[in-house]
């Protein structure tokens, strides 16, 4: 890959695949191989975002009224061109996100998956009628689209994430402008390409890549902007909540904190291996990764023992290798996020019994490399105990009873995903009562979460409107009208 020519992407407005008004380009960079260019793509203005909205709000009439049937048609087929495109977007993805190819290919396979469930699920989304008094007349409810709807989203799932907001735009009669995040801009194109070549009419979809900095805030404030879609960082969350209008709906999927609960009677092999999979899958970067163990103190030296031996099994490298399991974190910040962490829960007092080191020899030289740190003697108060790291660190926490589990659980300002390691009925179902998380499992891993049920947060997980996902995920790109229609 290294010395081939870089290829330089274009954006979608209007139609058309355009360059960034000012002609300036950014390079999206391979993490497990840092002087690999993935990419160069336009570097936009403000001004560019305007145009792309513009579009949008000219093209809504005309999708607006464009048979469902035929949204759906389209939907359809850009899931045919995402899967007979699934291998080299999969391996484009493990090139520019970094996470290991399986992982790439279901994620792949999953955002066709879900154009399909949204152009099938769409088609009978509808509104109810009403018993009233007056035999001359019906009440009822109909759903119409709310216009440009902004969708801005992160690097982390950078198929699957965009996939499960655009598809429930479209088919409900919405138009998009897409911004992805800019260290996977590739993976926004593939997206858009797919729809594009599965026909969706001109300024139905428009494609802006750029940082946040110079297209965020039309994106956000501009007032022909009806809704926003986020997912990302609860602090960009709660910037965009500050500047959109009194009239722009907003969708936000933020960060995390997710405990995993591991009781007495837990099978503690079970246990570990949900650790591993919630924790350092993904390399630790899932909003739904598992970041605090709670677990009885009369199990805790047999779980933590199991859980060092079993990471210390774990194969990190570049996600094409065979048999790697751990990637690359991401980009720079997240590698300098997850070292400044370690040290962080060092100073605090917390013991690191295994990882945290920066790997730099040989091939990881290369790239973001570091190795799952698990931390124990770690207090509900301390920073790593209560700020989203995104990354391969885990706090194991002991308690002595579920009361107190289920105290430290709470005690975070976020509330994504949570779950409990039991075969105890009755303490499962206590937890299932009382955790606060929008997100609930028992003897599950805190990751993962299919596409055809509702999905967000409590607390500072998510603005607390519409869930994404599932048949509700429609509900946020329709508005209701409620008729009352007598002769
Ligand atoms: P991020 O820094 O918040 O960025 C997310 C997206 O928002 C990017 O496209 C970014 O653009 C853009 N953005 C940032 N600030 C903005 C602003 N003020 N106005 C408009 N757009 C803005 O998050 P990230 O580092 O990419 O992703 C990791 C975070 O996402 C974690 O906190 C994680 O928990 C969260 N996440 C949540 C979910 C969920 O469903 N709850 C799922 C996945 C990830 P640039 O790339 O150009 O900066
Ligand atoms: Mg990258």
């Amino acid at each position: 890959m290294i010395g081939t020519t870089v290829h330089t992407y274009k954006n979608y407005i209007g139609g058309e695949w355009v360059e960034a008004s000012n002609g300036e380009t950014f390079d999206s960079i391979n993490p497990a191989d840092t002087e690999d260019i993935v990419g160069r793509f336009p570097a936009c203005t403000a001004e560019d975002a305007i145009r792309a909205i513009r579009a949008a709000e000219a093209a809504f009439p005309g999708w607006a009224r464009t048979a469902p049937a035929k949204r759906a048609e389209i939907l359809n087929k850009a899931a045919d061109l995402l899967e007979r495109r699934l291998e080299r977007i999969a391996q484009e993805l493990t090139r520019e996100e970094g996470k290991v190819i399986s992982a790439s290919r279901m994620e792949v396979k999953r955002s066709a998956a879900t154009l399909r469930y949204y152009a099938a699920e769409g088609l009978s989304f509808s509104g109810e009628t009403f018993p009233n008094d007056d035999p001359a007349s019906l009440v009822f409810t109909i759903r119409e689209p709310l216009g440009v709807v902004s969708v801005i989203t992160p690097w982390n799932f950078p198929v699957s994430i965009p996939a499960r907001k655009i598809a429930p735009a479209l088919i409900t009669g919405n138009t998009v402008v897409f911004k992805p995040a800019s260290d996977t801009p590739l993976m926004g194109l593939r997206l858009v390409e797919a729809l594009v070549d599965a026909g969706v009419p001109a300024g139905v979809l428009n494609f802006v890549t750029g940082s946040a900095s110079k297209v965020g805030q039309p994106l956000t404030a501009d007032p022909a902007v009806k809704a926003v879609t986020f997912t990302g960082s609860t602090q960009a969350g709660e910037a965009i909540h500050r500047s959109v209008p009194l009239t722009t709906r907003t969708q936000m999927e933020l960060g995390g904190k997710n405990p995993l609960l591991i009781m007495e009677d837990a099978d503690l092999e079970k246990a570990v291996e949900l650790t591993i999979k919630g924790g350092f899958e993904l390399t630790g970067q899932a909003c739904t990764g598992t970041s605090r163990v709670i677990v009885m103190r009369s199990v805790h030296d047999q779980y933590v023992e199991k859980l060092v031996q079993h990471t210390s099994r774990l194969k990190i490298g570049n996600g094409f290798t065979d048999g790697v399991q751990i990637g690359p974190l991401a980009n720079r910040s997240q590698l300098a996020t997850v070292i400044d962490y370690v040290a962080v829960g060092r100073a605090e007092g917390a013991t690191l019994v295994y990882g945290g080191e920066h790997l730099t020899d040989g091939e990881y030289g290369k790239g973001y490399y570091v190795r799952p740190a698990i931390f124990t003697g770690v207090t509900p108060d301390m920073r790593i105990a209560r700020e989203e790291i995104f990354g391969p660190v885990v706090a194991v926490i002991a308690v002595d009873s579920l009361e107190e589990a289920l105290r430290v659980a709470n005690s975070v300002e976020y509330g994504l995903s949570a779950s409990i390691v039991t075969k105890d009925l009755e303490k499962a179902q206590i937890f299932v009562k009382e955790i606060q998380s929008g997100t609930v499992k028992v003897n599950r891993t805190t990751t993962g979460n299919l596409m055809n049920v509702p999905f967000g947060g409590l607390k500072k997980s998510s603005s607390s409107t519409f869930r994404e996902s599932g048949r509700v995920g429609l509900e946020f790109f329709t508005q209701m009208k409620t008729v009352y229609f007598g002769y």
